[in-house]
């Protein structure tokens, strides 16, 4: 059986919030009988969308992250069950059985990304079951896949991603865990500044800006508004950065740390002579 994945592009997120919807509509008050009791009309995202921001003002950048259960492999929860009450499927879903998990708080607490929710009337760990009832019918997708305006969510053979897997990660690969999702675009670290001249305060466009770190050297020019930007750093780097300009005393900052994302804000370069 070819592996099926959630490829989730999260620079097509607009955070509509559909899934969600889609999510509650399926499960609310619908109990499935072998795959998931009923989920309770407040409190559980089966299916989050995380808003994550970067930088500082004026420099702020926002993306939304849709979380659903990652259906790892190994899988945590599997593992901290009891009685079997996690089992994982031939296509790699795993479901939590309500009978074996009753009381069972340490499958909620073994999961690392937090998609266990506690259903407090039932006493009973729920989460994402990838809309297992439906694809058991000859459905395509989960429901939160088909109602994504943007197809940010897709849902398909490996094979159908080949394409676009060398720009695909999973989340907290520190974790050493492989798992049915994959995601493009996951926000990095960015640097950013804006140019000016000194004395006269105006911007300075074209400036040389050239950022040093352990992994390379990147280079890029400012705007027309004096603004530059390094997008896509690995967070939590040390290095440097040199700003040139033709008819300026370079400007150099040593031992940068950033930690996420940092802007800088505004760069005054002196005129030489
Ligand atoms: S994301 Fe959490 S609930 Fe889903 S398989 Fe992994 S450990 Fe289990
Ligand atoms: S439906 Fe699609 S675009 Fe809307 S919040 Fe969910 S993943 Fe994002």
């Amino acid at each position: 059986m070819s592996k099926k994945i959630f490829f989730i592009d999260v620079e097509k997120c607009v955070a509509c919030f559909n899934c969600f919807v889609a999510c509650k509509d399926e499960f609310v008050d619908h109990k499935w009988e072998h795959y998931s009791e009923a989920q309770p009309d407040e409190g559980p995202a089966w299916i989050e969308v995380q808003e994550v921001e970067r930088g500082q003002f004026p420099k702020v950048k926002v993306n939304y992250i849709p979380k659903p259960c990652m259906q790892c492999d190994p899988a945590p929860c599997e593992k901290a069950a009891d009685n079997n009450a996690v089992t994982r499927r031939d296509d790699g879903i795993l479901l939590i059985d309500p009978e074996k998990a009753k009381d069972q708080e340490n499958i909620q607490k073994a999961c690392p990304y937090n998609r266990i929710y506690w259903n407090q009337e039932l006493d009973i760990p729920q989460k994402c079951t990838f809309c297992a009832h439906l694809l058991d019918q000859g459905y395509k997708e989960p429901r939160c896949v088909e109602v994504c305006p943007t197809r940010a969510l897709r849902y398909g053979d490996i094979e159908e991603f080949k394409d676009e897997m060398d720009k695909a990660e999973q989340l907290r690969p520190e974790l050493k865990r492989d798992s049915m999702v994959y995601y493009k675009g996951v926000p990095k670290a960015f640097v950013a500044g804006t140019v000016f001249d000194k004395e006269t305060g105006e911007c300075i466009e074209s400036a040389k800006v050239k950022l040093e770190t352990s992994a390379g050297i990147l280079v890029c020019s400012t705007n027309n508004y004096g603004d530059f930007e390094f997008e896509g750093l690995e967070e939590d780097f040390r290095g440097s950065i040199c700003i040139e300009a033709d008819a300026y005393q370079p400007v150099v900052f040593n031992d940068l740390h950033v930690g996420k994302s940092v802007y800088m804000g505004e760069i005054n370069l002196t005129k030489m002579g």
